[in-house]
């Protein structure tokens, strides 16, 4: 049994965990202390946001982008990305196959690509309400005020933006300016949720560099911020990035930082978990990266461990292979009706039903 064990602080939801709790079962190793925790988890899912999962097509509509995140694989660096933009009537029949699908939300996704222009997304929201009737989800990047504003008089329902990390300086080492325009999601998290979005953000588990403490801190602030969405996923290495470099580096050479958190499902899950306790009633997806590091296992894992939220890709293929922000995240020989099929089948499996609705935090 683990130092850390013998001394499990009693698991509790809606802030009954401290931030030195959070720590500790961070850290926890004991398969059977772990099994309290994921079952506290999953009582917690339960009684707050019910058994059934929202699902949420999401649709990558461009992969420019004007930043340098070190992390990702569509960074504005990375000259062998063929660059997409998903035409607006495209973009238009994607969501109505979402409704075709019974899904309640389809998400925008993009780079932080300037060449969407604000009318245009503005736009394509507009006929997205009128002729499929879905609640819109907004993934667009640090997109000015200006731009947020007119996206929610069009109709925009959410905006998802994570922050990644707590920790300022891995934050800045991970996430450059652009120009001389200083980042702060934290700001425009809380300007989305000025303007009446649902706000939605998330971290990566697992980047060189990052602790456990520092993925404590992560989760105390998802308390603090009333979020109404958290994306938790562990960080996959791309080999054509600067910290994918860095981290076959140190994988090579056994060279880590002290305390430094595992990139692994079972840390992924513990930080979902944790989470999960942390704000009871926040959607909470089983997310790509967490399926794509287990393949056997990762969703099923996350949805059973505090998440009951999927995000379906209803890409159509051709672009789908072009959005690589980490290796492997495009699955792309299955069709939509394949992928929507076997999410199905995955929650008759766990006795879980299809959300109805927009599956809001505040419109259900
Ligand atoms: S993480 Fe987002 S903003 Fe950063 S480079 Fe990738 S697509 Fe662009």
């Amino acid at each position: 049994m683990s130092s850390a064990a013998s001394h499990a602080p009693a698991l509790g939801v809606a802030g009954a965990l401290s931030r030195d709790a959070l720590e500790h079962w961070l850290r926890e190793t004991d398969p059977a202390r772990l099994d309290q925790l994921w079952e506290a988890a999953d009582e917690t899912r339960e009684r707050y946001v019910g058994r059934a999962v929202h699902l949420r097509g999401l649709v990558e509509i461009s992969n420019h982008c004007a930043r340098g995140c070190t992390y990702c694989g569509i960074r504005a660096a990375n000259r062998g990305v063929q660059r997409y933009r998903v035409p607006a009537g495209v973009v238009v029949d994607c969501a109505r196959a979402a409704r075709r699908y019974g899904y309640g939300t389809v998400v925008l996704q993009s780079g932080e690509d300037y060449g969407l222009e604000t009318d245009w997304v503005a736009d394509v929201v507009r006929r997205i309400k009128q002729d499929a009737g879905l609640a819109v989800t907004l993934s667009l990047g640090e997109r000015p005020d200006e731009d947020l504003t007119a996206w929610r008089k069009a109709g925009a329902d959410r905006y998802l933006l994570r922050f990644e990390t707590s920790d300022e300086t891995l934050y800045r080492r991970i996430h450059p300016d652009l120009g001389n325009r200083v980042s702060d999601r934290l700001a425009i998290l809380r300007t989305l949720q000025d303007l009446g979005y649902e706000a939605g953000t998330g971290i990566m588990v697992g980047i060189p560099g990052q602790t456990y403490a520092s993925i404590a801190d992560d989760i105390d602030l998802f308390r603090d911020m009333d979020m109404d969405m958290i994306g938790i996923g562990p960080y996959l290495p791309h080999p054509a990035t600067p910290l994918g470099e860095e981290f076959a580096g140190r994988l090579a050479a056994g060279d880590w930082p002290a305390d430094q958190a595992a990139n692994d499902e079972l840390t992924t899950c513990k930080v979902l978990a944790l989470t999960r306790l942390a704000r009871p009633d926040s959607n909470l997806p089983a997310t790509t990266a967490l399926s794509l590091v287990d393949k056997q296992a990762g969703r099923t894992h996350g949805l059973s461990r505090g998440a009951n939220v999927v995000m379906p890709n209803l890409t159509p293929p051709e672009y789908r292979a072009k959005y690589e922000i980490y290796p492997e995240k495009a699955a792309v020989h299955e069709t939509a009706e394949a992928i929507a099929q076997s999410i199905e089948d995955l929650l008759a499996a766990l006795g879980r039903t299809v959300g109805e609705g927009p599956g809001g935090r505040r419109t259900t």
